[in-house]
């Protein structure tokens, strides 16, 4: 009797190409096609090696008791000493210039009144990525991830959502992503700033302008992105003309204004065009929020601009719900607080903490997924109070839950479209780098507004099956004679317009 085949393993990659079978299937993705995009074009891994510094480390308050008389060493250079959001300090060389040190078997006490242990910086190893998934319409094109939970497979998800949310906004690119596996907020700003520059002068072989184009991605920021422009250019006679080798720069160095609320905006501008399509706008409309970090902040604070209110928010650390409404701005100054260490909402005035579990529960018209992939799940699904979800994240969705909320008749702005905003204005910031020209945030606004709603209109027709063309778009050449969901019908639109560069210029020998 011949053995059952095994099931194959049911992995982040897999569950986030089962959207793509399915709409490779239903619009008879050519085979050869279909072979290329299943998987990676390239999976890099290696390793970033850095030099620590030296760290205290607080003791737990029993063991603080065998210090009970050792006295308190003060710091004359307060700057010397770096808060880390783990509760360790670096202790930088200058920190205790000058003071009287205290130290009794390798452990001193602050003027804070804790007890912390010297421990001697080592050298630490950190496992890096960079996946390139596909370059059939472009360099590849994705963000850099800093954070403890990476692996391949999820940047072979990320990478692949990238070669699918590209060819939806219509930007010349592919898909690619990468990072490192560390937590940044436990380590200094020189500390992550040698492991970046590191980092980079590995990746340096592999990427370039018009070959693989990284971006900020969780846990980085336009600073990671400065520094990788200059390990990339150092000394590089043209360096000013690979300015483009990053974005989402500061827009003091070759960054485009409307870049780092471009995400948020591109999410807004897809929930503005749901709701005038029912000839509603968003005044009064309500919504809830899991992560208020760069995509959540930033449309947060324009939906609430567009007379929106923010009933409750989610984020690494806890939840808050204000049944008012959440004041934005206010919010955004708390987290941003040089004193609040994890860049936590926790602790914010103007609301009240609740569990995370009732968060899913809160009802409103909206829901916004804005923070790590997975986390509506059919539980949550079950769950949600909600008319209408857009997914600021990538892939917040499991596919159970998709079904989940097809059932349950809650509408969905899937990923790939709803937060395409971040790379479409990446693009446009990497072609003011190459044409060395400055646009103004009106008119990178007003472009990226009319790409978010064109593309938009045509998945909302090809899912809906209702072929027109319109003074805004035209969705005759992807609508497949039957109705499909939203993320289905956002896979097609992107599958179609791959499929054309493979089938149109062939397959290079
Ligand atoms: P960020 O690092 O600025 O913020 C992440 C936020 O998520 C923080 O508020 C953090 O506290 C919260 N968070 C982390 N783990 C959580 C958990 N387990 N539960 C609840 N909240 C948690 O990241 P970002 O750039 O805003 O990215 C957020 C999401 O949007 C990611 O999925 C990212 O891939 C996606 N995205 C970002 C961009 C961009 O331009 N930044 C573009 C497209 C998609």
């Amino acid at each position: 009797m011949r053995a059952p085949a095994p099931t194959p393993k049911r992995t982040v990659y897999t569950e986030a190409m089962e959207i793509f079978h399915r709409a490779a299937d239903l619009i008879g993705l050519d085979k050869r096609v279909r072979l290329e995009l299943e998987e990676p074009d390239y999976e890099h891994i290696f390793y970033v090696t850095a030099k620590l510094k030296d760290r205290l480390v607080p003791l737990a308050p029993e063991q603080a008791r065998d210090f009970a008389n050792l006295s308190v060493t003060q710091v004359r250079n307060p700057e010397g000493l770096e808060r880390l959001a783990d509760g360790k300090i670096i202790l930088n060389g200058r920190a205790l210039l000058g003071s009287d040190v205290n130290i009794s078997r390798g452990h001193l006490r602050l003027p804070d009144g804790n007890v912390y242990q010297l421990v001697p910086g080592e050298s630490q190893r950190f496992k890096a990525y960079r996946v390139q998934h596909n370059q059939a319409r472009g360099p590849y094109k994705g963000g850099i991830r800093y954070h403890r939970e990476v692996s391949l497979d999820l940047f072979k998800a990320l990478a692949a959502e990238m070669t699918w949310k590209t060819a939806i906004s219509e930007v010349p690119f592919g898909g690619g992503k990468g990072g490192i596996q560390i937590d940044p907020r436990s380590y200094g700003r020189e500390e992550l700033e040698n492991i970046t520059l590191r980092f980079m002068y590995r990746l340096k072989s592999l990427i370039g302008p018009n070959i693989d184009i990284p971006a900020p991605d969780v846990g980085t920021n336009g600073d990671i992105m400065a520094l990788m422009y200059r390990q990339y250019s150092d000394g590089e006679r043209e360096r000013h003309n690979l300015r483009g080798i990053v974005t989402g720069k500061d827009v003091r160095i070759g960054g485009s204004e409307g870049r780092a609320a471009a995400t948020g905006q591109g999410v807004a501008f897809c929930i503005e065009d749901y709701f005038a399509e029912k000839g509603e706008t968003l005044k009064g409309k309500t919504f809830t929020l899991q992560g208020f970090g760069n995509v959540g902040s930033h449309g947060a604070a324009i939906l609430q601009k567009m007379g929106a209110r923010l009933l409750a928010v989610n984020d690494a650390d806890g939840t808050l719900f204000n049944g008012d409404g959440i004041d934005v701005p206010a919010l955004i100054a708390h987290v941003n607080d040089p004193k609040n260490l994890r860049r936590s909402v926790l602790g914010f005035a103007g609301a009240q903490k609740i569990e995370k579990k009732d968060f899913w529960e809160v009802p409103a018209d909206i829901c916004i997924p804005a923070a790590l992939g997975g986390e509506i799940t059919a539980d949550v699904a079950e769950r949600l109070k909600v008319k209408l979800i857009a997914e600021g994240a990538n892939g917040p969705t499991t596919p159970e839950a998709d079904r989940v909320l097809q059932k349950r008749g809650i509408d969905m702005i899937p990923d790939i479209i709803a937060n395409a905003g971040g790379v479409t204005v990446s693009y446009y910031e990497w072609i003011q780098n190459k044409r060395m020209e400055r646009w103004s945030e009106a008119e990178v606004n007003q472009r990226l507004e009319h790409a978010m709603k064109r593309n938009y209109r045509i998945i909302r027709d090809i899912s809906r099956n209702q072929a027109r063309r319109s003074d805004t778009h035209d969705s005759r050449p992807f609508c497949i004679g039957k109705e499909v969901d939203p993320r289905c019908a956002a896979m097609i639109l992107a599958l179609k317009r791959i499929e054309a560069h493979y089938l149109l210029e062939g397959f290079s020998q």
